[in-house]
């Protein structure tokens, strides 16, 4: 069993790394107040191929693995839990899922302008009055009429909605349900952009449906097809969004040795304190062992293993694991911590969203326990 992170996955990451430094930290603040920041971040990540990581190279992606995806967005997330959730969504969620699901005709159509991020994705599942029973209780519906599918409907906390271009989305006709590609253009409205605690440079915003026409060969893989292509994507974007409280988890435990080893109380730095060292050896073990979970589950997504435990365990294992590890960065922090002075009450932040989104922590535990206990009973 090798521990190491392949060369090619490592030189993309130390590119990563480099683009957030050079690129992203400066804006931090900016785009934690603006949004739109985003549509300029995204434009130059494109230009250096980091936006289609799976994606095969004839469409102009890496033609890299989940597992690369996954580490690439730890790095993203480690600088910016706002662009880690904006790009996970656009790449992964929308452009992957399409790519994986879509035809010919769609992929060469949709494919190039998100790899080049000139168009911005948004996945399109949850409505007002469903997050967690998306599927049961969705009424956003489809009716085909002629040469086109009408949809009707509202989706609401949909990352990215108020920049995107490609919306993929879901919708019923009574008990059949299908996804759609649909362009902005198509006359989609994002009327309302949500104000949160966290992750507040990723714009999140409704998305509505009156009477949208969508051509037929709009629809992604077969009409009635879009069960199997939301629990497919689930499962994928549980296991690639593990990645996004590890890197949060990571700069938090970094954050917190610095600053432990340079604030004096009592004469002694805070890393002389056993009860602040007690953290810090907490936090690094934790880490650690939710990163092995991550990488596990993020090849078993990449093989198509049909097995959708282990990517509901990997998330909450590390959502969990983040919430804490940056409260833990926060107390050794004191003070200073609650102020936005240092990053780590942003990191606490931008944590708990990874406890909400690609299904909620009881719903990861839902998952596991039927799945194990169907499997072996
Ligand atoms: C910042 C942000 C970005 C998001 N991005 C997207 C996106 O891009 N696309 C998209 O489609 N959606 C997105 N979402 C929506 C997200 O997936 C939902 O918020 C989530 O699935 C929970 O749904 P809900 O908010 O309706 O909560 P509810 O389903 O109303 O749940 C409320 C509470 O009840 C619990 N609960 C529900 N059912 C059960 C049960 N059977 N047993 C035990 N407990 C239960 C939940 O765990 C939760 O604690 C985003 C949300 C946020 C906040």
């Amino acid at each position: 069993m090798d521990f190491n992170i392949p060369d090619d996955a490592k030189s993309i990451r130390d590119k990563v790394s480099d683009f957030m430094t050079r690129e992203v930290v400066p804006l931090i603040s900016k785009l934690e107040r603006d949004s739109s920041v985003m549509v300029d971040i995204f434009k130059k990540m494109g230009k250096l191929g980091l936006l289609g990581i799976t994606i095969p190279e004839e469409f102009g992606g890496s033609g890299m693995d989940f597992l690369t995806l996954g580490i690439v967005l730890e790095e993203v997330s480690y600088f910016s839990g706002s662009l880690a959730l904006s790009y996970g969504a656009h790449s992964n969620l929308v452009m992957d899922n399409i790519f994986r699901n879509g035809s010919a005709e769609q992929r060469e159509e949709f494919i190039p302008p998100m790899v080049k991020g000139e168009r911005i994705g948004s996945l399109c599942l949850t409505e007002p009055g469903g997050g967690s029973d998306a599927i049961g209780s969705m009424k956003t519906s489809y009716v085909s009429a002629g040469d086109a599918y009408v949809l009707n409907g509202t989706k609401t906390f949909i990352t990215n909605a108020p920049l995107a271009g490609t919306f993929l989305i879901y919708a019923r006709n009574g008990n059949n349900y299908s996804a759609f590609v649909a362009k902005k253009e198509d006359g989609i409205e994002t009327p309302r952009q949500f104000e949160k605690l966290g992750v507040r440079g990723s714009p999140t915003g409704d998305v509505v449906m009156k009477d949208v026409s969508i051509p037929l060969d709009r629809v992604l893989g077969r009409e009635g097809e879009g069960k199997k292509i939301i629990y497919g994507g689930l499962n994928a974007e549980r296991a690639i969004f593990a990645f996004m409280p590890l890197g949060l988890a990571r700069r938090a435990l970094d954050e917190s040795i610095r600053y432990s080893q340079v604030r004096e109380q009592f004469g002694n730095h805070l890393s002389e304190f056993e009860l602040i060292q007690e953290k810090i050896a907490y936090m690094f073990t934790k880490i650690e062992a939710a990163r092995l979970l991550a990488y596990k589950a993020a090849k078993m997504a990449g093989e198509n293993v049909k097995d959708p435990s282990y990517a509901a365990a990997s998330i909450m294992n590390a959502s969990e694991m983040a919430t804490q590890v940056t409260k833990d960065a926060l107390q050794i922090f004191g003070g200073y911590g609650y102020s936005t002075d240092f990053p780590v009450e942003r990191l606490f932040r931008d944590s708990i969203i990874a406890e909400i989104g690609a299904g909620t922590t009881e719903i990861r535990k839902i998952v596991i326990a039927r799945y194990i206990l169907g499997k072996f009973h």
